[in-house]
């Protein structure tokens, strides 16, 4: 993810992440909703500007071809932000207000050493930040 929006600067990167959603139980008391991301797609930004982003339908297509064939669920998206905080802009909010069940990840590139991505949950016209792991990759 971080190779691609690099390699598209400045212009914006985006994709879609896979895989699967489970609840940890192991505590009854507090169940845990985990979203676990197996996959990353690369895709092609078709507005090639630096402030929004449009996916490629072929390219999407053939991701949620590639997600089923793997038993991956579509979980969301991401995009970069090439010169602004992980944070979702008010454009971001209003296109991802069709669809409050998917993840939208943002990468931000505004500080070149220290890249920052956060997952966001928007719905009601509300983006809420939701916790995020790394733990490979
Ligand atoms: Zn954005």
């Amino acid at each position: 993810m971080l190779s691609h929006a690099r390699s598209v600067w400045p212009e914006e990167a985006c994709g879609l992440i896979a895989g699967i959603d489970h609840i940890d139980d192991t505590d009854p008391d507090a169940k845990v909703e985990i979203r676990e991301i197996r996959k990353v797609y690369l895709l092609e930004n078709q507005d090639h500007t630096n402030v929004h982003f449009s996916l490629d339908p072929g390219e999407h297509l053939k991701a949620v071809v590639d997600m089923r064939k793997h038993h991956l669920k579509p979980l969301g998206n991401w995009h970069s932000h090439p010169e602004t905080p992980s944070r979702s802009s008010a454009e971001d909010i209003r296109l991802a207000s069709f669809d409050h069940t998917a993840s939208y990840l943002i990468l931000s590139l505004m500080d070149n050493e220290h890249p920052v991505l956060h997952s966001f949950h928007v719905e009601n016209g509300v983006s809420t930040p939701e916790a995020l792991e790394i733990i490979s990759g």
